[in-house]
């Protein structure tokens, strides 16, 4: 805790002394240090990938500089950590948008059946090549909700994405919507979005960490898997931006499903 201490000397007619008071700037300091921690992760997972380009770099121009089947097999290498950084950037500005975007209410209407659909339909060749089924639990008609749809839409990407990551092993990921009349919190009725896996769950120490910034479970497979460590923070912001709110049900072992639920009605 950091506090400021302010003192005053009085010396007027029946009230002689000092006054004090006491400034918490705890939270000033907390601020400060997480906009360290931020640019020392960014830093970190930049230059990673920025190192090993110019590895590469150095090896085709000397060692590597006439094997044609190195230099194929180095290109690849060098495009995928190109890619990473791309990816990087991507996310770090999304972040950035729907951070800064939060307090403002969106104001379009968007309709949550036909757009977990496309997205269901974007995702199903990378879930195919990953040997992961899609099944899909939506209601027969529309569900319209208040809403920024490129948000939502990214929200819902984001979700199954994972789910085909890191769970898509285990059996088909479920995606469902239901329109419950009341959902606690949100005083009225909503909209339920539910990304069921059938992977590895996640343990309990780490459900209430999952949307910090770079926070991963499993850093070597989140990398390996392409992940930036920013997709449930981006999502966080949204959800929050929605007047929403996510959870996530799990048991190691029995899979995770990633419960986000918006108002119906502004
Ligand atoms: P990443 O880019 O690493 O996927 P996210 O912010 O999307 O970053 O997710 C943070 C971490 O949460 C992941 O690195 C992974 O460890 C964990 N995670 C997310 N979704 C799932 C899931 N469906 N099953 C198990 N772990 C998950």
């Amino acid at each position: 805790m950091t506090f400021v201490v302010h003192c005053a000397f009085l010396d007027i007619p029946g009230a002689q002394g000092v006054l004090a008071s006491f400034e918490d700037l705890t939270h000033v300091e907390q601020a400060g240090q997480m906009r360290r921690d931020f640019v020392a992760n960014v830093s970190h997972e930049l230059r990673t990938p920025l190192t090993a380009l110019l590895g590469f770099i150095e090896t085709l121009r000397g060692p590597a500089r006439n094997d044609a089947d190195a230099r194929e097999r180095f290109l690849g290498i060098m495009a995928a950590e190109a890619q990473r950084m791309e990816r990087l950037v991507a996310d770090l500005l999304s972040l950035s948008r729907v951070e800064s975007e939060e307090r403002m209410r969106p104001t379009g209407r968007v309709e949550l059946t036909g757009l977990i659909e496309s997205v269901l339909r974007r995702l199903e060749p990378v879930a195919r090549t990953g040997g992961v089924e899609l099944r899909r639990h939506l209601p027969e008609g529309e569900v319209l909700v208040p809403g920024d749809e490129d948000q939502l839409r990214q929200v819902i990407t984001n979700l199954v994405e994972n789910a085909i990551k890191y769970g898509g092993a285990g059996g088909p990921v479920e995606v469902g919507l239901v329109t419950p009349d009341e959902i606690a919190g949100l005083r009225g009725p909503g909209a339920r979005i539910t990304v069921r896996d059938h992977g590895p769950g996640i343990d309990r120490v780490h459900i209430p960490r999952l949307t910090e910034r770079f926070y991963r479970i499993d850093s070597h497979r989140s990398r390996e898997m392409g992940g930036t460590g920013l997709g449930l923070a981006i999502v966080k912001h949204i959800v929050n931006r929605h007047r929403g709110r996510m959870r996530v049900e799990s048991e190691p072992g029995q899979g995770a499903e990633f419960i986000v639920e918006l108002p119906l009605r502004t």
